[in-house]
Parts: structure tokens; C-alpha cells; sequence
């Protein structure tokens, strides 16, 4: 992952969309896959409204094991379905090595969640395959370690690795997590993978998304990733931290002034 290796920044093709290098990728949908109807739905919103990505989880690694856990299988089915008749392609979290054949088939990105940033039993196995890697950052773990999660999968072989800041956790309860913007530059400076940022995640809360965007972009992210659903009031994971399309919409007229000025 380290820039001595490759001066260059390293740019993606995926399905004709890409991610890293001048480009600014806008990945958003909802947290996670609640039926058919609901990803078909927000998958042609987002995608009216400037996302060339389509995120959606259907294993989800919730904190809570009575809360809802995803939709599995059909989950996957589903967003293949909403990529088909969108052209966007799919951002899809993988959360045990067992579901890598699904993964390969659907998935045209697998996510590896926060929680998994350290599960370096998946991260091998994930170096093994050729489909691009949306590496998340470690609840706690340092820049180096999470550079480290990087070379797990590019050491096994596969080097099309994503990385994402998506807020780390510090004393401050008043967000869900602290987004580390600092980390953005320092990775921009070791590394030569893309680094987007997550600031749903990050906040916690809709309304800090549209300004921690900006400021993502700003400091050099190659990218966001949104939570953005219908009606994040009876959303049935992360609806306080969840976009409505009106303001997805508005955020990224914003972002294309903004692009244009950095
Ligand atoms: C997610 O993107 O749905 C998710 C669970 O994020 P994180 O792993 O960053 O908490
Ligand atoms: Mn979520």
C-alpha cells in the first residue's frame, strides 16, 4: 500500500465507474436491504440524483443480536436486481469467509466493516479473489494498522483495496464516532490506494452528513459513502443518520461546486 511502491494514485474501473485518481465517487443507499421494492426504489433515486454506486447491506454486523440481522441471501439477490435495471454498481458487506462464492457473484465491491477490519482470516481469503475491496477503518485502530488490514489483502494477491475513514471512537459521546479527517491527508501521503470517507457513520446524525461531506472532500477524499433511504424515520437500521433523497440530492449539487473548486 505504501507510495514508495507506487508513486502513482492508484484508479479503479468498476462496470465503467470509477474510484480514485480526479474523481470524486459518490457511493449511497440505504444501511441496509429491507425488501425488493425499497432498494429498486432508492437505488433509482440516488442514482437521478449523482450516486455511480449502490451500497446496501444485507449481512449486517449489528451490535445488538436481537436486532435485525440483514437479509442474507435474498439481500444480495435483491441489490443485483436494483444494479440490473440502474447500471449501478454494488457495495455489499461480507462478514464471514463461508459467503465468499455469493459475494463474488453479486457483490461488484465487498465492503469489509469496521468490525472486521482486524479479522485477518477474511482479509486473506478476500486477497485471493479479483473484485475490489471497500477496507473500512478499525473502531479503534490506528492509520498503521489500518494500512496494515490493507497489505493483508494485497500480500495475498488481490491490490484493488478501497480504503474508508469512517469515524473512530474517542472520549466524545456527543457523535457516534469522532470522524478523523487528519487520517485522510496522512493516507493521501503514505499510500497510494483511494481513501474515501463515510460520514454517516462518522456522525451519527442527518444532520451533520451534507457538512462532514464537504469537509471530506476538501481535505482530498476520493469519495463518499451515504446512507440516504425513503423514510429514514421507520428505517430499520441507522435511520437518525440516514438521508432523505430531497437533501441526498441538494448535498451533491454542493459537492460539484465544491469538486470544482479543490
Ligand atoms: C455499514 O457501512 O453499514 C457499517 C456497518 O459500517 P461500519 O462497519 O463502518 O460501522
Ligand atoms: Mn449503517
Amino acid at each position: 500500500a505504501n507510495r514508495l511502491f507506487h508513486s502513482e494514485d492508484s484508479v479503479y474501473n468498476i462496470k465503467g465507474k470509477t474510484i480514485g485518481g480526479k474523481n470524486i465517487a459518490l457511493i449511497a443507499g440505504p444501511c441496509s436491504v429491507e425488501s425488493q421494492q425499497q432498494i429498486e426504489d432508492i437505488a433509482k433515486k440516488v442514482k437521478r440524483d449523482g450516486a455511480s454506486f449502490l451500497r446496501g447491506g444485507a449481512f449486517k454486523p449489528r451490535t445488538s443480536p436481537y436486532t435485525f440481522q440483514g437479509l442474507g441471501t435474498a439481500g444480495l439477490e435483491y441489490l443485483k436486481e436494483a444494479s440490473r435495471k440502474t447500471g449501478l454498481p454494488i457495495v455489499t458487506e461480507i462478514m464471514s469467509a463461508d459467503y465468499m462464492d455469493q459475494f463474488v457473484e453479486y457483490a461488484d465491491i465487498i465492503q469489509v466493516g469496521a468490525r472486521n477490519m482486524q479479522n485477518y482470516a477474511l482479509l486473506k481469503e478476500l486477497g485471493k479473489i479479483n473484485k475490489p475491496i471497500l477496507l473500512k477503518r478499525g473502531l479503534s485502530a490506528t492509520i498503521e494498522e489500518f494500512l496494515l488490514s490493507a497489505e493483508y489483502i494485497m500480500a495475498n494477491g488481490n491490490d484493488k483495496v478501497i480504503l474508508c475513514e469512517r469515524g473512530i471512537r474517542t472520549f466524545e459521546t456527543y457523535t457516534r464516532n469522532t470522524l478523523d479527517l487528519s487520517a485522510v491527508v496522512a493516507i493521501k501521503r503514505l499510500s497510494h490506494l483511494p481513501i474515501i470517507v463515510d460520514p454517516s457513520h462518522a456522525c451519527g446524525r442527518d444532520w451533520m452528513v451534507s457538512s462532514l461531506s464537504k469537509a471530506a472532500i476538501a481535505v482530498g477524499a476520493d469519495g463518499l459513502i451515504i446512507e440516504v433511504c425513503e423514510d429514514p424515520e421507520n428505517a430499520v437500521s441507522d435511520g437518525q443518520q440516514t438521508l432523505t433523497p430531497f437533501c441526498y440530492k441538494k448535498l451533491v449539487k454542493e459537492l460539484r461546486v465544491l469538486a470544482k473548486a479543490v
